[in-house]
């Protein structure tokens, strides 16, 4: 029961990882990020002064101004919150549910539109769970939950398209702006591969999303995207404080890493990432965010260390009608994967 684990000297990421090349001891994406690490800050500084300068003059054309995309817990919920105190904008909130948020998750989505008096928009689309199913039937080795952040941003803009609105607003950290391997879940199947599921599964089609689709369609239709506080230095603690005060969020029982707030699919996919990648792609995010000193490489290894229990994983195969062997993950692979091992390296 090897898995080869051992953590990058300055960040969390496993360098035994095929994936991950290092010198060293150190992961190559730290090594770049120091030879970048001024003009990368200063590209956050360009973000606040493009948003400022650009929102107040592009007004939507019909109703809304921007449309916020609510998903992710506390993050966006305070996007919301601050577009909403500190600017005039129309503002319309979008919730891509992939049929995994958790009942916690939508009822804090629901108070806070409900008292900051925002029109709220909710798309569950029927093929995600269809699309989840025959992925892990066929076994494909991607990160199962890279699919629903480009599926959400497509339909978003399609929906900011209808109402004409010029601004799409996301609250995302800067740990998210990471370039790691399995970010383009598809990109590293054969066209023959590509063509069989497609063939076999029509459906797919309803999230062939090529890798710079979402760019292309964002121009052609004048739309921004924006995470317009992605340069401030985070306090987590201080924005939970705020939003439960205010808006009576509440803290979801069930999520990975510790203390998130990430959908239910999220336990299968870290296990399944382990075992195709040798990480998840929340290392990498935990990663970039002690690259930008906001958080350090013990909290990382203490959020990322939440043991994945087998009753979760079959009540997310149970919801697909699947079971371990539909997937080939074994009881002792289970086990491995549902520890972060970088924890005892
Ligand atoms: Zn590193």
């Amino acid at each position: 029961m090897n898995h080869n684990v051992k953590l990058c000297t300055s960040c969390v990421r496993n360098i035994n990882s095929k994936y991950i090349a290092s010198e060293s001891g150190k992961c190559i994406f730290c090594l770049n990020f120091e030879k970048h690490r001024e003009h990368l800050e200063n590209n956050f500084q360009k973000i606040e002064w493009k948003f400022n300068e650009t929102i107040s003059k592009r007004k939507g054309w019909k109703n809304y101004d921007c449309l916020v995309l609510v998903s992710w817990g506390k993050d966006s919920i305070m996007t919301l919150y601050k577009l909403k105190k500190d600017t005039n904008l129309r503002i319309l909130a979008y919730t891509f549910d992939n049929w995994f948020e958790s009942p916690e998750a939508l009822e804090n989505i629901s108070n806070t539109v409900e008292k900051l008096e925002i029109d709220w928009m909710f798309d569950k689309p029927w093929f995600v769970p269809r699309v989840l199913k025959t992925i892990l039937l066929e076994k494909i080795p991607i990160s199962i939950c890279r699919f629903c952040a480009p599926i959400m941003i497509h339909k978003a803009i399609e929906v900011a398209y209808a109402y004409q609105i010029p601004y799409l607003i996301t609250g995302r950290n800067k740990g998210q702006s990471d370039k790691e391997p399995s970010r383009f879940p598809l990109r590293n199947l054969s066209q023959n591969t590509f063509d069989s599921l497609l063939k076999n599964y029509p459906f797919l089609k309803n999230i062939w999303i090529e890798i710079w689709e979402n760019e292309k369609l964002l121009k052609q239709y004048n739309i921004e995207i924006a995470s317009p506080w992605i340069y401030e230095k985070r306090d987590t603690q201080a924005y939970m404080k705020i939003i439960e005060n205010e808006l009576g969020w509440k803290v979801p029982k069930m999520s990975y890493p510790r203390y998130s707030t990430n959908c239910i699919l999220n336990f299968l996919q870290v296990v399944l990432s382990r075992k195709y990648f040798w990480y998840s792609h929340y290392d990498c995010e935990e990663s970039m965010l002690i690259q930008y000193h906001e958080t350090t490489k013990q909290k990382a290894i203490e959020i990322l260390n939440l043991d994945i229990d087998y009753e979760i994983i079959h009540s997310i195969l149970k919801k697909l009608s699947l079971t371990l062997e539909d997937i080939w993950l074994s009881q002792d692979e289970l086990k491995q994967y549902g520890t972060f091992q970088g924890a005892s390296t």
